[in-house]
């Protein structure tokens, strides 16, 4: 086992470092040992429903150094897609207050009639009326984007609460139409950090507790891919998966002695 050439970390969080307001047994020493060996990481979440400062401040509380640098959100990469790809483009929105402040900082545009974009991020304010019109708007053609994939989000004592991929396919069953999502197992967060660090994929570890998100991203990116038992994998369900992380730990923890 060779993870000595690993220049950056991309780690996600929940089931990976925390579950919830607990720091997972060692993560701390983790993130500790990569800046002892002079090496990047980046918290690289699917969760939309908080902003880059909430995380900031949450890691802050936690005890964990996470600068600027250090958070990379669905959210924000939907601001950047935005940007590249559907500059000026009217959006509506179902999504948190927190998502939508981190995405004006993208300029974009929103808007209650006439969207070109309906987007969907991890809503946990959802409200009724707006499902209603977001189908509205689908059936009327508007594009359909979405920052993350995942039907559930664990929290504490085992219990999960419905993410923005379930409530996308409520809305995919109502109208038909699938939405593009911009998180993982997209490669695309990986793609913008490897460019805008400067490191190589060779070179690029994604750390995660999914099979169906984080490690295929990493699949995906080409890139080396770390499965940590914490969260919601276990060795069955890797076995079950087409798709096999290049390493499995028990937790964060083991990974240290092979940096
Ligand atoms: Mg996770």
């Amino acid at each position: 086992m060779d993870l000595k050439n690993i220049e950056m970390f991309l780690l996600d969080m929940d089931g990976t470092i925390y579950l919830d307001d607990i720091l997972f047994d060692g993560a701390k020493d983790f993130i500790d040992s990569i800046i002892k060996n002079h090496k990047k990481y980046i918290f690289m979440t699917n969760n939309s429903s908080k902003s880059k400062i909430d995380y900031i401040n949450k890691m802050k509380r936690l005890g964990v150094l996470c600068q600027d640098d250090n958070i990379f959100t669905s959210g924000m990469a939907m601001g950047i897609y935005l940007q590249e790809n559907y500059q000026d483009k009217k959006v509506y929105f179902l999504g948190t207050t927190a998502l939508k402040e981190e995405l004006k900082l993208y300029d974009v545009k929103f808007v209650e009639e006439n969207p070109d974009i309906v987007l969907v991020g991890f809503d946990r304010e959802l409200c009724y009326q707006r499902l209603e019109k977001a189908c509205e708007f689908l059936d009327n053609g508007a594009i359909f984007l979405a920052t993350n994939c995942d039907l559930v989000c664990p929290i504490k004592d085992g219990r999960y609460i419905p993410d923005c991929g379930s409530i996308c396919h409520m809305l995919t069953l109502a109208t038909k139409k699938k939405p593009t999502y911009i998180g993982k197992p997209n490669p695309y967060m990986i793609d913008i950090l490897a460019e805008k660090f400067n490191v190589k994929k060779e070179n690029i570890a994604v750390v995660g507790d999914r099979i169906y998100t984080d490690i295929t991203a990493g699949y995906n990116a080409n890139v080396t891919t770390i499965c940590v038992l914490s969260g919601e994998s276990t060795l069955q369900t890797i076995e079950e998966s087409s798709i096999k992380p290049d390493y499995v730990f028990n937790s964060v923890k083991d990974i240290i002695e092979h940096i």
